[in-house]
């Protein structure tokens, strides 16, 4: 199918175009096959008029926990550990593959409303979870999370080897399985070295948490005399392929460490300020010339999937605390929701920018809104003034999965009633 995006505003994210222009977006197929002028021999099946209208990657939410949204407002206002072993892991521990399904197809509704077509989720049941991702149309790198101290036989690794070979690159390529060990905190060191040889036989990205709470900092140095980033670089785990999820807690020595073996972090200010974990020193990763991409993390420590939201935080919450209006600008942000993330997982090849000849993942806002209006700088604007609602037009590896507010792949309010029966069902089951 040949799709035609007529007359629009721009903002490609490739270093090849201005940051901001008017023109016209080709599809055929899963590509996209030109930006600028039409060509006279491009015979569109469909054409969309780009009135008022600003086209951009979609969006990259680059660390999250899909059906942590079965626990949304279930537990808040805890600490991070007791957050996690008195009130999630209890839950989690009485997961069904159903429940998996559900709660993360409820959060791909979010996601496709909020203008975000790739995510990488590290989770329970990752069958279920490629399921839920052919059916949808989205991109996702998919990480069975790994806890090595409930896994005493290490037989998630095998798991993750299984997966590998049933779904990597399934869903014409949409998917990626890649390994996930949860934490130093939570995964011994021969359990973490196990990991790491695994990402490097299949060749695939390595996801895992890094330094999120200063506890985790103080413990890892109290139990190895170095920081968590230290300790897995001594396992051999850090690379370009290797992203780490928080890294909120970081010294001189680990981010230069993170900087020299190209490790990724995923920088997710709502859940960081929402646990009470503190502040990630972005900027100077940045400077540092680290790549960092934004996420979400789970729907039950944010409390939503909303990447514009973290987009809006991520340059607040550093220009605030840096008492610095020129820390993150707020295209160095759009960055950081776009190709930076496609970079972290490994994709950008593929996309996390609008060029030829990548696979058309593209969004479309609607800038004909009180809110939005005049457009003075359409950077700015998404960053600092729009709302994920005004997202009405979302096209995954050239398909189109939301159009005219309505999500086209699948019926979203079965998806809505059946994931708030299942959340119930699953609580009273603990
Ligand atoms: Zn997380």
């Amino acid at each position: 199918m040949k799709v035609l995006i007529k007359d629009i505003e721009i903002i490609s994210m490739s270093p090849s175009y201005p940051s901001v222009f008017k023109g016209n977006i080709g599809i055929e197929d899963q590509n996209i096959v030109f930006i600028g002028e039409v060509p006279s021999t491009f015979n569109a099946d469909k054409v969309i008029d780009g009135m008022d209208h600003i086209a951009m990657p979609g969006l990259i939410n680059a660390h999250t926990h899909m059906a942590m949204s079965l626990l949304r407002n279930y537990a808040d206002d805890l600490p991070l550990m007791t957050w996690l072993s008195e009130k999630i892991w209890p839950v989690e521990a009485k997961l069904t593959s159903e429940d998996i399904y559900y709660g993360t197809m409820l959060s791909i509704a979010e996601l496709i409303k909020s203008g975000c077509t790739s995510f990488r989720d590290m989770y329970f049941h990752m069958d279920e979870v490629a399921k839920a991702v052919e059916l949808s149309g989205v991109r996702a790198n998919l990480g069975e999370g790994l806890i090595g101290v409930a896994d005493p036989d290490a037989s998630g690794i095998d798991k993750v080897r299984n997966l590998y070979r049933e779904l990597n690159l399934a869903a014409d390529g949409r998917i990626v399985i890649e390994v996930a060990p949860h934490a130093p905190y939570t995964c011994p060191e021969a359990y973490l070295i196990k990991c790491g040889a695994l990402a490097k036989d299949l060749d695939v990205p390595l996801h895992i948490h890094l330094s999120e709470s200063r506890f985790e900092v103080s413990e890892s140095y109290k139990n190895f005399g170095m920081s968590p980033i230290q300790k897995v670089n001594e396992l051999g785990l850090l690379s370009g392929k290797t992203s780490g999820a928080h890294c909120v807690h970081v010294s001189e020595e680990d981010i230069e460490l993170l900087r020299k073996t190209g490790t990724s972090v995923l920088y997710n200010p709502s859940s960081n300020l929402k646990l009470g974990n503190g502040f990630a020193p972005i900027q100077k990763m940045l400077n540092a010339g680290v790549n960092v991409a934004l996420g979400t993390d789970g729907a039950s420590s944010n409390n939503n999937l909303n990447l514009f939201e973290e987009m809006h935080l991520a340059g607040l919450v550093n220009k605030g605390i840096l008492e610095d209006p020129t820390a993150l600008p707020a295209y160095e942000v759009l960055k950081m929701a776009t190709i930076n993330g496609a970079k972290a997982l490994g994709i950008d090849e593929t996309v996390g920018s609008l060029e030829v000849g990548k696979k058309a993942d593209l969004i479309l806002l609607d800038f004909n809104q009180a809110h939005l209006l005049p457009t003075h700088d359409l950077i700015s604007l998404m960053v600092y003034s729009a709302q994920a609602s005004d997202v009405d037009f979302v096209m995954c590896n050239g398909k189109i999965l939301y159009e005219n507010r309505q999500i086209l792949t699948f019926d979203e309010q079965v998806i809505k009633e059946k994931a708030s029966i299942i959340a119930r069902d699953l609580i009273s089951r603990i």
